[in-house]
């Protein structure tokens, strides 16, 4: 049996410090800031290598805060991939503003310069640069168009804790950048968590007002802001859990490296391509096949999760029924049906591993 994720083979391998920490924000009745919540703040924004960390109430939040933080004109035009989770696109409606999507590079799996010039009109104002299953976009060329036509950067790093673009963590590369810690990103707490960094004084200032109410002091608002806070018991939790997450990601890189060596020529698969200049931290290891469902069934009768991500492209989804995207020549309109992610993650051995590579193997013999 190979399951897709295992939270609980986590647990307890870091069972006594969880639960010690935990033991510890409840003596302190430490729930709702305090020092939890600040020490992991500063842990988070060192180890990234980012002047300001703040932690917000999940990953969504994180995204609709660095946007409206942005203070860009109402309705502007904010181009997304257009193959992502529903939070990259939804945090820009719910921003005021208009989702524009952009296709991907069908390697990558990410957009890129190119895709987001496509799209360019004069009322776009920034771009959301999704590092897309853990593996980083191409920032130079996307930050040079951005400084060309003056358009604002926020990276969505909710899938990408760590992953490095030419030896800078991804979270530090754009204007601001919001991560997820929901329990199954590389990174999880134990609830909804989420974070926005930024190298910015102003942003980070204004970032931590709107979570929190707009609030100078405790009953001294400048503006109408929000409730989006970092709880005190899931900081302590991703505290601990932060020390070992440079040892699970070389361990996804591994599983990762395993799969891309041996299933090189595979049946008809199409493993993803790293760049060189890319550290990808694999949240998800997302090939391809036409016969995508028959392998799924195939893996699953022989007691190997899989997952799809994402099974319908954004482009396709009902809210965006009525923009013209479904009906463009985009790959990730046509990617749907061939998407598979294998399994991937700390939980699995590298037998697990070469069970799975043995499994597809026959499945194509
Ligand atoms: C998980 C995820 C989010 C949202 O994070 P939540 O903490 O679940 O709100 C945003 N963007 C991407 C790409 C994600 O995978």
């Amino acid at each position: 049996m190979v399951k897709f994720l295992d939270l609980n083979a986590q647990y307890q391998s870091i069972r006594s410090e969880i639960d010690t920490a935990i033991a510890q924000v409840i003596a302190s009745a430490s729930f709702i800031g305090g020092p939890f919540v600040r020490e992991f703040e500063l842990g988070f924004g060192a180890s990234l290598g980012v002047k300001h960390c703040i932690g917000v109430g999940n990953g969504t939040d994180a995204l609709e805060i660095a946007i409206d933080a942005l203070q860009l004109p109402p309705n502007s035009e904010i181009i997304v991939p257009g193959n992502s989770f529903i939070a990259s696109s939804e945090a820009v409606t719910r921003s005021g503003h208009k989702v524009v999507f952009a296709d991907v590079d069908p390697r990558t799996y990410n957009l890129t310069a190119d895709h987001v010039r496509a799209q360019l009109s004069e009322r776009t104002a920034a771009i959301v640069a999704v590092h897309l299953y853990g593996q980083p976009c191409d920032m130079d060329p996307i930050m040079e168009l951005a400084k060309a036509h003056k358009l604002k950067v926020i990276e969505d790093c909710a899938q990408a804790h760590f992953a490095e673009y030419k030896g800078q963590k991804v979270g530090t590369l754009g204007d601001i950048a919001a991560f997820s810690f929901y329990p199954g990103k590389n990174l999880g707490a134990y609830g909804d968590a989420g974070a926005i960094t930024t190298n910015s004084d102003a942003l980070a200032g204004l970032a931590r007002k709107i979570a929190n109410h707009g609030r100078l002091g405790k009953y001294d608002h400048e503006f109408e802001g929000r409730n989006s806070r970092l709880d005190g018991l899931q900081a302590a939790i991703l505290g601990v859990k932060l020390k070992h997450l440079d040892q699970w990601t070389e361990h996804r890189r591994h599983i990762a490296d395993c799969y891309l060596a041996q299933l090189a020529n595979v049946g008809d698969i199409v493993l993803p391509e790293i760049r060189s200049w890319a550290k990808a931290v694999f949240h998800l290891f997302v090939i391809r096949t036409a016969r995508r469902d028959e392998l799924k069934a195939f893996l699953e009768a022989n007691g190997v999760e899989t997952g799809i991500h994402y099974p319908i492209p954004l482009t396709l989804q009902k809210p965006y029924a009525d923009l013209p995207y479904s009906k463009l020549p985009y790959f990730v309109n046509t990617a749907g049906g061939s998407l598979l992610s294998l399994p991937i993650g700390d939980h699995m051995t590298v037998a697990d591993c070469e069970e799975v590579i043995r499994l597809v193997k026959r499945f194509y013999a």
